[in-house]
């Protein structure tokens, strides 16, 4: 009996030995589920927070190149109006830290799929000179009226289209009286999309709530309405080829 009653006391004393093991693994593993959110969540803030320091870095996850498969599909419908032609110089930035790693099959890419866009508008685009740019001079964007003045070829009464490596994560800009804009190589649309939309603001036009629209940001919206139409050809007659 007393042999019985000591394995008893042993077996409980096991017993609560495992239960107290048991407790303390459910212990840890709570503790565990209630730590790793917080982990996670201060692991993605450390992730994005690299991503967003280094533009290089950002540009890699969610910028590209626009492939010359790609081809742009215009809906075909042209404005029942004579066709206006418009002077184009295009600048292809060579040097300092703006420089494009454009071929010229890209340049001729993203020219002929951007001026597609404006057929509905029977606005077409005549470009005179596509010129490779060295200039040292880091000052595209910090002050690019004096950039400009270091471009011999810059000329106002044109439209003047600089293709750049990158705009510091914008895929575009227009400089709005300068008659200028700029399309980076790694771009989040279609790089001629971007061209498209950035002729459209150097045209008169500001942006739209309309998604199709060439004008709707960051979007691949690829229409004019009538009135950005009216509007554009206006502005183009302006600085028309005279004839
Ligand atoms: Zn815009």
């Amino acid at each position: 009996m007393n042999k019985d009653t000591k394995e008893k006391n042993i077996d409980e004393e096991d017993y609560i030995d495992e239960e107290i093991l048991e407790e303390d693994f459910v212990g840890e593993d709570l503790s565990f589920f209630k730590k790793t959110p917080v982990k996670i969540f201060f692991a993605l803030i450390l992730i994005i927070s690299l991503i967003y320091i280094s533009t290089g870095i950002r540009e890699y996850f969610f910028y590209r190149r626009t492939p010359i498969s790609v081809q742009f599909q215009p809906s075909g419908m042209v404005v029942d109006e004579e066709e206006i032609v418009v002077p184009v110089s295009v600048f292809v930035i060579r040097e300092n830290r703006f420089k494009s790693a454009r071929t010229d099959e890209e340049v001729d890419h993203i020219l002929e799929n951007g001026f597609r866009f404006f057929e509905e508008a029977n606005i077409s685009f005549s470009t005179r000179r596509i010129v490779d740019l060295y200039i040292e001079s880091d000052n595209f964007l910090t002050n690019h009226s004096a950039f400009l003045k270091s471009v011999d070829d810059y000329d106002r009464q044109k439209i003047n289209i600089f293709l750049t490596g990158h705009l510091d994560g914008n895929n575009g800009i227009a400089f709005m009286g300068l008659n200028s804009l700029a399309v980076a190589d790694y771009v989040t649309a279609h790089d001629y999309r971007t061209l498209a939309h950035e002729i459209g603001h150097i045209l008169g036009l500001g942006h739209s709530n309309h998604p199709a629209s060439v004008m709707y940001q960051a979007s691949y919206g690829t229409r004019f309405s009538l009135d950005e139409i009216e509007k554009m050809r206006r502005y183009a007659k302006e600085i028309e080829i005279s004839r």
